[in-house]
């Protein structure tokens, strides 16, 4: 079974639309497509248009990074499913550790936010991952079973993509051994199928991109910090388009 991979930037709460237009205008000149994998950025709400507009017809796909469990109601500040499909968005982000650890959404609602986006025709982006204090105690696979998990209970993974993502490991600077990461791909690909792609999240760069992406089960990045440099960014792309399968 072969899988493509995908790179994808995880702009979080940052951008203006200057800033946008710089970095878009110099992905646009160095992506172009790869039969073999995929690239997109997950932007702010507000940037949607903008991304949209720029990117349509490009080699690079947009999402968000968040979205509501309910479809549509009295949910002051809450953005649906088929708004963001309204904007083209292929990608969402669900349950992502700030959205965990800074908002407390937990593992059920992270779920009902991963049915919401599929239902819509998204391809939700799961992020799983560990605390520090988890993996010391030797309870990172309970925590990223449990949290996929939840997920599995409603229904099936689809196409969806599961990230790992070791929360000491996001805007850290440190990053997973790949061994370790692929420690943690390998278990979790015994609970999707085969074709799943399956990312790897954690202070990834151009320099340590390489020997993660050379891990057997892992399908790429979610990119935080580094996927607002656009010469970062794209070096991550091109050691993607690497992988070998
Ligand atoms: C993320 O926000 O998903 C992430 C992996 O961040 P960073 O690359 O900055 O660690």
């Amino acid at each position: 079974m072969t899988r493509t991979w995908l790179v994808a930037g995880n702009w979080k709460m940052h951008g203006s639309l200057a800033a946008n237009e710089a970095l878009l205008g110099f992905l646009l000149g160095q992506i172009s497509g790869s039969t073999a994998g995929e690239c997109a950025v997950c932007v702010p709400f507000p940037y949607l248009e903008q991304v949209s507009r720029r990117l349509k017809g490009s080699a690079i796909a947009w999402g968000a990074q968040n979205v509501s469990e309910h479809a549509q109601g009295a949910y002051t500040g809450e953005v649906s499913a088929a708004m963001l499909r309204d904007f083209d968005c292929r990608y969402v982000i669900v349950g992502h550790s700030e959205r965990r650890q800074l908002y407390g959404e937990g593992d059920a609602q992270a779920a009902a936010k991963f049915a919401a986006a599929q239902g819509a025709g998204l391809t939700p982006i799961l992020c799983v991952g560990e605390t520090l204090q988890e993996r010391e105690a030797g309870r990172t696979e309970e925590v990223v079973a449990r949290q996929l998990g939840a997920v599995l209970e409603r229904g099936d993974f689809g196409n969806a993509v599961l990230a790992y993502e070791p929360v000491w490991a996001i805007g850290t600077g440190l990053t997973a051994a790949p061994e370790q990461a692929q420690q943690v791909h390998a278990f979790l690909r015994k609970r999707v199928s085969n074709a799943t792609r399956i990312l790897y999240g954690g202070s990834v760069k151009a320099q340590n991109a390489p020997a993660i992406f050379a891990m057997p089960d892992v399908d790429g990045g979610l990119i935080g910090g580094a996927s607002l440099v656009a010469k970062e960014f794209v070096g991550i792309v091109k050691a993607a388009e690497r992988i070998e399968r």
